[in-house]
């Protein structure tokens, strides 16, 4: 074993678990200490004035900034009495979300910003220097300012010494530059339309909150092979590496019992999470060795995406002082599954109903399949949009992979539900009102929801939306994304739909018919169109890639190919019509997107080149001369016929290693060649579409070879840590 695998491997292996204890036996003792929550809040605040920014954070209205001054001298006064000397404003810029940009997101602070000098202007909005964040091309030079504005609708928190302020982030001229802008527009889309809706069955519904559940999946692994693996430490993922003998294929680590060093982690993790309110509750191993999941109890959209960025950003400084690094990529060990990040989706109201949960009464069942349907009707005419919603470099690996969902968007619903659906479609008519027995009947199916429910047990790992139970889950999302884009989408397809589904209602209930009628037809009608995007089959076989084919479903199997929706015309309109994103924000987001992907594979490329000229080939040449010295021995002490039989092998293994190290050089060669033609190309779809078609194929021929070589050399002289090391040592 080289010296540096050597050296890796021993620190990683001498390492005892780094033992925290919880500040109080009772998690209720320090749970949200460290969020200026609204318990915080009404300490700190005459009351009347609590009440009016509650009442306003409630109903979504701006603050005065008289308002703001006093919320801005209680924060202040909270925070300094926790020992805190600076702020922050908090933001998601369309950086993506590396490891290395993690940083990003807390905007540094000069020494003139100290926390004593804090009110309503400075909690409003900042104009942090942030000019070589990504823009699409919104933000020229001559307007080159961004500014930061408070969200009051997440509560601040405070890191070590630091206040952190939730905010947006928006151009000069108001466009956004962030993931949280068009979040929130959509939930207000959301909210407004789901309102409307829930009109038909409950007056007193004025407000509709989307929930998210997000369950964070990720690796460990020792900083000390970390650091060894230039690819890790540079990409988040191991470029080259050869299977380990023994993978996943035993199921071993699954749900087995947390490793001590993984379990002293986790525990630290969750108390540093409970002191910011993030309500993790479940942590347990996931399928590949090395690979942990953790998933909070969810919360309100916009919430849970911060406690998501904040938990990804928590868990990197956690990790380090476990001598670990966590990996949040999506596919950082080739042959074993990679790490994604289910979203669970719902809707709840201000009365306590969960708007995809069947109720105790026909009225309540109804209206559960009320957004049921409309959910299916809108992730089947917006298919596309939701696949390039999650298309990111890293999540290709993991995308038709046979580990996570296809490239192909399809929903489940169980066989009961479906049962459900036919029996609606089956029993109301298009164009006369159902008789009393008929509907009697119809109430009779839809009465057995409940039950069907709690029954709900087939449930369907390889789907990349299925309904489970009491909400959905788009199960394709990458786990170092941020949740926003997909839960962007997903409200503003069902805000959209939701919308038409109203007006569908309203002109049948207009012509006459009554509420129940109208509203079982209009269903029927979306449950007939949105047919083809029900799925209960495996969702890996190749089967599906055919039905899926010929039902007129897209499979977007690139990332530049999915980025392509991002801004079609549909999506275009479809932001436009609900005040989420002009027609220039959704664009430049696009050129965002496609720019990070090329530049995501530039890097992997550069990596893969440096490694193999100057690590893998030195090394290997190393051995090759071993073995050139060896044949040259037994040539002067045997005879020819002698050497001729003792030789063979040795000279097989040289020539074996002359090849590949030809096509690793020769390929990484004509990489860098066409890395520089590609660069020079003016558009970046272009750019992202040659460093997809071009460059990617190329990784594959230089990994095949590098790994070859990896079985062929010595292991003394092989400089990087294996798969084995990495992954089976705790
Ligand atoms: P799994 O999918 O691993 O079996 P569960 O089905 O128990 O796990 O739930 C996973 C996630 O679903 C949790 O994070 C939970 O908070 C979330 N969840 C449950 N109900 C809702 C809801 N109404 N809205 C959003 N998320 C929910
Ligand atoms: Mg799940």
């Amino acid at each position: 074993m080289s010296t540096l695998r050597f050296k890796a491997l021993e620190a990683s292996l001498s390492r005892t678990p780094r033992a925290v204890e919880a500040p109080s036996e009772k998690i209720s003792d320090y749970y949200g200490i460290n969020v200026f929550d609204n318990k915080a809040m009404a300490e700190f605040m005459p009351k009347d004035l609590f009440k009016s920014v509650q009442e306003s954070i409630e109903k979504g209205n701006r603050i005065e900034r008289g308002l703001m001054n006093h919320v801005a001298a209680a924060m202040k006064g909270w925070a300094m009495e926790k020992k805190v000397t600076h702020y922050t404003h908090w933001f998601q810029p369309l950086t993506g979300t590396t490891a290395e940009k993690h940083d990003a997101f807390f905007e540094p602070l000069n020494d003139n910003n100290v926390i004593e000098r804090f009110d309503g202007s400075q909690l409003a909005q900042q104009e942090p220097d942030a000019s070589s964040l990504p823009s699409g091309g919104i933000r020229n030079t001559f307007e080159a300012r961004g500014y930061t504005a408070w969200d009051p609708s997440s509560p601040a928190f405070i890191i070590g010494k630091l206040l952190c302020i939730p905010t947006i982030y928006i151009s000069y001229t108001g466009e956004a530059l962030d993931y949280k802008t068009p979040l929130l527009k959509s939930l207000h889309a959301v909210d407004a339309a789901a309102v409307d809706v829930c009109q038909y069955f409950d007056k007193k519904v004025n407000k509709v909150n989307a929930t998210l559940g997000w369950e964070q999946e990720y690796f460990l692994v020792d900083k000390a092979l970390f650091a060894a693996r230039p690819d890790l430490a540079l990409t988040g993922r191991t470029v080259f590496g050869h299977s380990p003998a023994k993978g996943q294929e035993l199921s071993d680590h699954y749900f087995g019992s947390i490793p001590d060093r993984a379990h002293a982690y986790m525990n630290e993790l969750e108390i540093e999470c409970m002191k910011l309110g993030i309500p993790v509750k479940t942590r347990h191993n996931e399928v590949a060795p090395n690979q942990f999941e953790c998933a909070p109890i969810f919360e309100e959209a916009n919430l849970a995406v911060d406690h998501n960025q904040l938990l990804m950003d928590i868990m990197d400084k956690v990790a380090r002082k476990h001598n670990f690094r966590v990996l949040l990529h999506e596919k950082p060990f080739a042959n074993i599954n990679g790490s994604g990040k289910h979203n669970n989706w719902s809707l709840s109201t201000n009365t306590g109903v969960n708007l995809l949960s069947p109720g105790k009464n026909p009225k309540s069942n109804l209206r559960f399949l009320t957004f049921l349907v409309n959910t299916i009707k809108a992730v089947y005419d917006n298919e596309k949009l939701l696949r390039a919603c999650i298309a990111t470099a890293g999540n290709e690996h993991r995308l038709g992979g046979h580990e996570a969902p296809p490239a192909i968007m399809s929903v489940f619903i169980g066989s009961e539900l479906t049962k459900m659906l036919d029996t609606l479609v089956s029993k109301v008519k298009d164009d006369k009102a159902l008789t009393a027995e008929e509907k009697t009947q119809l109430k009779l199916s839809i009465g057995k929801i409940p039950e069907i429910l709690l029954d709900n047990t087939d449930r369907n790992r390889t789907s990349p939306f299925a309904f489970t139970g009491n909400k959905f889950e788009f199960r394709a999302v990458g786990s170092a994304s941020n949740c926003s884009s997909a839960m962007t989408v997903l409200n503003a397809i069902v805000a959209k739909q939701l919308k038409t589904f109203k007006k569908d209602v309203d002109k049948l209930i207009e012509s006459g018919s009554k509420k129940d009628d109208a509203i079982l037809r209009v269903l029927k009608k979306y449950t007939t169109a949105s047919k083809n995007i029900r799925f209960e089959g495996n969702g890996y076989s190749e089967e599906w890639v055919k039905e899926a084919a010929n039902r007129g479903l897209s499979h977007l199997k690139t990332t530049p190919d999915a980025l392509g929706e991002l801004g079609s015309k549909q999506a275009v309109k479809l932001y436009e019509e609900l005040g989420v994103m002009t027609e220039r924000e959704t664009l430049a987001r696009q050129e965002i997107a496609y720019d990070l992907y090329a530049n995501l594979i530039r890097i992997e490329a550069r990596i893969m080149g440096d490694l193999a000229e100057n690590h893998i080939l030195p090394s290997t040449y190393k051995y090759q001369n071993q073995l050139i010295q060896n044949v040259q021995g037994l040539k002067d002490i045997l005879t020819a016929a002698e050497f001729k039989d003792a030789a063979s092998v040795q000279l097989e293994m040289v020539k074996d290693i002359s090849k590949h190290a030809k096509v690793v050089k020769e390929t990484v060669y004509a990489m860098v060649e066409e890395r520089k033609r590609i660069n020079k190309l003016e558009s970046a779809q272009k750019r992202a579409k040659e460093y997809c078609d071009v460059i990617k194929p190329m990784f594959d021929k230089i990994r095949y070879s590098v790994d070859k070589l990896e079985l062929l050399v010595d292991d003394e002289v092989w400089p990087l840590p294996k798969y084995r090391e990495m992954l089976f040592n705790h």
